[in-house]
């Protein structure tokens, strides 16, 4: 009997050993435990032992039972923590994969120059005003000095789709129609970007729609030294600190005197180059002091007011400082043009 206890100790250990998981487990323990089990039934042949023999049975099959339920209960917590491992296991993160990149689109080219502009003129205290693309006639022309029978304003150009109403062929009625809403009041200081529209063959140089950013001040006291001062600032932020402007007489109807602006040459250093050809110098904007007829149509009286105004080709400097060579790659929209001026990449 003794025997057959050692026996059963041994045997169902060696199956716990064994087990691999814990239904299994759970088996050995109702095989060798419960009611019906080997155990059990051995105990139930104790009536016929002495009185002495007894209790030292009873004693060693407590031993054996204790034996085979610690057994099973440490072989549990192991399959237990197993089973978490394997989990963990399954279900890992590996957080240094790398992400997938979301493609995200960039600011055109032209956009970027605008906005360079116009945040360099809001230091300097301008405002931007906008207007609309189909333009009156009167803030296109008439306004600006040019009455109809002007010979600076050759209907060819235009693109009219009345009489009086045409797509603007400058940035200029802007600065008109701000003037108008003034009342005769200075000062006056805005920052015009906007399309235009002029009746072009297209080629690498031209374009029948480009961008312009015109600037206007009117106030007592506006000089030509105001103009210069502020037209060098522009052209060392734009085009580095070493630039120097200079300005050449010039004719425009709506300004009076007229300048042309060269910057020098950014390349070169002035000393000539393909983009300067050869003369080290850039031309890069019109201006000049607000002719007083313009003042005066728009309210102004110009005895008491002066001003200047100032108007580039977004395109002409976009093109100059990237150094693109053909016009029409800002608006054909190819993606391999348009991703050299991405910021991510
Ligand atoms: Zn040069």
């Amino acid at each position: 009997m003794q025997e057959r206890l050692k026996e059963l100790q041994t045997e169902a250990l060696e199956k716990i050993s064994q087990a691999t998981d814990l239904k299994e487990l759970n088996d050995i323990r109702v095989s060798y435990l419960g009611k019906k089990g080997p155990i059990t039934e051995v105990l139930k042949g104790m009536g016929k032992l002495s009185a002495e023999e007894r209790p030292m049975m009873g004693a060693l099959a407590n031993e054996v039972r204790d034996a085979i339920a610690s057994g099973i209960e440490e072989k549990q917590t192991k399959l237990e923590e197993a089973a978490v491992q394997a989990k963990l296991a399954t279900e890992k993160i590996d957080v240094t994969l790398p992400g997938r990149p979301v493609r995200t689109g960039n600011h055109h080219p032209l956009t970027r120059i605008v906005e360079e502009i116009e945040d360099l003129f809001i230091g300097m205290g301008y405002t931007v005003a906008e207007g609309p693309e189909v333009e009156k006639d009167y803030y296109n022309f008439e306004a600006l000095n040019l009455p109809k029978d002007h010979p600076a304003r050759d209907m060819q150009d235009s693109f009219y789709i009345t009489e009086e109403m045409l797509l603007r062929t400058q940035t200029s009625p802007v600065q008109a129609r701000t003037m108008e809403k003034h009342n005769g009041k200075g000062p006056v200081k805005i920052i015009c970007p906007g399309k235009v529209f002029r009746r072009d063959n297209d080629d690498a140089t031209h374009s029948h729609q480009f961008m312009q950013i015109e600037g206007l001040v009117v106030d007592e006291n506006i000089r030509m030294s105001d103009l210069k001062g502020t037209l060098e600032v522009f052209a060392k932020k734009l085009f580095g600190e070493d630039r120097e402007i200079r300005l050449r007489p010039s004719f425009f109807p709506f300004t009076e005197p007229s300048v042309e602006v060269d910057v020098s040459c950014f390349k070169c250093g002035g000393k000539g180059c393909n983009i300067c050809k050869k003369t080290g110098w850039i031309e890069i904007l019109g201006a000049g002091m607000v002719h007083p007829n313009v003042l005066e149509m728009s309210g102004f009286d110009s005895k008491k007011y002066t001003g200047f105004a100032f108007g580039m080709g977004v395109e002409r400097i976009a093109m100059l400082k990237y150094g693109i060579d053909d016009i029409r790659h800002f608006y054909t929209n190819d993606v391999r043009f348009l991703k050299q001026f991405s910021i991510q990449e």
